[in-house]
């Protein structure tokens, strides 16, 4: 089962396998790897998970459960509802989620399976879509809830920088079945859902994006939650994790940025 990462390891970004005795470096690209030479695998505990992929663009699917459209209130829809995040909001299993604090109110979690594409996909019919599947990996899309429903686009409500934790890495063997996808917070469960309650299944949706637009190499299909998404707030751990795939961890923080109540205020 070949399980691929990007990793910091003191200060250097490196390439490597995930194996039972650590991560071995590896040169080259995710598509195209050769081992280090004299390479020995590093412990897990000592590397820092960078995201997995470096991709072009995130396309994500909406609704693609029942009980979770039905849970916002919304029809269950006739073809796959497609939108963007933008690669700048990526970060690595381990990384902080900032809250945008004085922004939103609402932020909910929603785990996913994502979807690594292998090569340049243009047309191509959902028979042959697995041939252009890299491997899969675990995704959080992370969602102001609260713009998303003021704003008619979804690009601010999904496109904060940190709200896509995606890791800890790409698994190439993984096939999506009936394992369980589940999403805790602090250790409570909020999500849980067999993958093969998705509505439009993987091969039918990287068919149907690709007749839309050219997916690159890298790219990251995510294929949509299923029900229970609830607010995360400073302070909590979100956990994501795919039966038979990996686990993603996330700490949600507050934003250092973000001007302090008062600050500028009459009182000064
Ligand atoms: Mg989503």
């Amino acid at each position: 089962m070949p399980r691929y990462v990007y990793f910091t390891f003191l200060g250097k970004h490196r390439f490597g396998q995930v194996t039972p005795e650590g991560v071995v470096p590896l040169r080259g690209t995710l598509f195209d790897e050769t081992l280090e030479p004299g390479a020995e695998p590093m412990p897990w505990h000592l590397v820092t998970p960078d995201p997995p992929v470096r991709p072009s663009k995130i396309v994500c699917i909406g609704r693609n459960y029942r009980a979770h459209a039905e849970e916002l209130g919304h029809e269950v829809p006739s073809e796959p509802l497609l939108f963007l995040k933008p690669p700048s909001a990526l970060i690595g299993d381990g990384g902080e989620v900032v809250f945008p604090t004085g922004q939103s109110e609402l932020v909910h979690h929603e785990g996913e399976l994502a979807v690594v594409i292998g090569r340049r996909t243009r047309h191509v019919p959902p028979e042959r879509a697995r041939e252009h599947i890299f491997g899969y990996t675990v995704f959080n899309d992370v969602t102001a809830r609260d713009l998303q429903r003021k704003d008619v686009q979804f690009t601010r409500g999904k496109g904060f920088d940190t709200f896509a934790p995606m890791g800890p890495w790409v698994d190439t063997d993984f096939q999506p079945a009936d394992q369980i996808l589940s999403v805790k917070v602090n250790g409570e469960l909020r999500q849980r859902s067999p993958l093969s309650l998705m509505i439009f299944p993987v091969e039918v949706l990287v068919s149907y994006i690709s007749r839309v637009m050219t997916l690159e190499q890298g790219d990251v299909i995510a294929t949509g939650t299923p029900e229970g998404v609830g607010p995360l707030l400073p302070g909590d751990e979100v956990t994501v994790e795919i039966e038979g795939l990996g686990l993603l961890s996330n700490r949600v923080v507050a934003d250092p940025e973000a001007p302090r109540a008062g600050a500028g205020g009459a009182e000064g």
